[in-house]
């Protein structure tokens, strides 16, 4: 079963579902209520200048982080390194949804986002695709910060992780 058909069961099965407990709540900071919106997360992207301005601090090295070759630039980090493309190849093929990696992140959300019409698979893959530049982000900054030397499968475990945490909350606030 692919990526997509998961999803889609996932929010299928989810649907009017209600959590009886209050324990191991998983927020998203960014809304009020602390539930994952792409809204949200645009104008938090957009707010540090993503995608067309440099997201970066200007501590950091000039040369990527990851691969240690290219000059970093958001467009390199999240799209065109190895562990970019590592990351979305097999992202792609989770959810059987194949398209060549294009030159920015804006033709990237395209390609990304008009692939299906139906809606509530569009809003899970919206939710995923943030998740997985979010990801790659944080494992940018941990290998700076923290030393962290995981590669491609540890990023896409915890892009699934974490894009499923933030379907349940989603799914469970509607
Ligand atoms: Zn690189």
């Amino acid at each position: 079963m692919s990526g997509l058909q998961i999803i889609f069961q996932c929010v299928h099965f989810l649907d009017g579902f209600v959590w009886a407990q209050e324990e191991d709540v998983w927020k998203w900071r960014l809304e009020d209520r602390g539930v994952f919106s792409v809204k949200s997360s645009y104008a938090k992207l957009e707010d540090i200048n993503f995608p067309f301005g440099n997201i970066l601090p200007p501590d950091v090295p000039i040369v990527c982080t990851f691969c240690d070759r290219m000059p970093e630039s958001s467009t390199h980090l999240f799209l065109h390194c190895d562990i970019a493309q590592g990351v979305w190849l097999k992202m792609m093929g989770w959810l059987d949804c194949y398209f060549l990696i294009p030159t920015n992140m804006f033709v990237h959300w395209k390609c990304w986002d008009e692939r299906y019409r139906n809606d509530r698979i569009r809003k899970g893959l919206r939710l995923i695709w943030h998740t997985t530049i979010w990801v790659l982000r944080k494992a940018r900054n941990n290998k700076i910060f923290n030393n962290w030397n995981g590669g491609v499968d540890e990023i896409v475990e915890e892009i699934k992780i974490m894009s499923w945490r933030w379907m349940l909350e989603r799914t469970n606030s509607l």
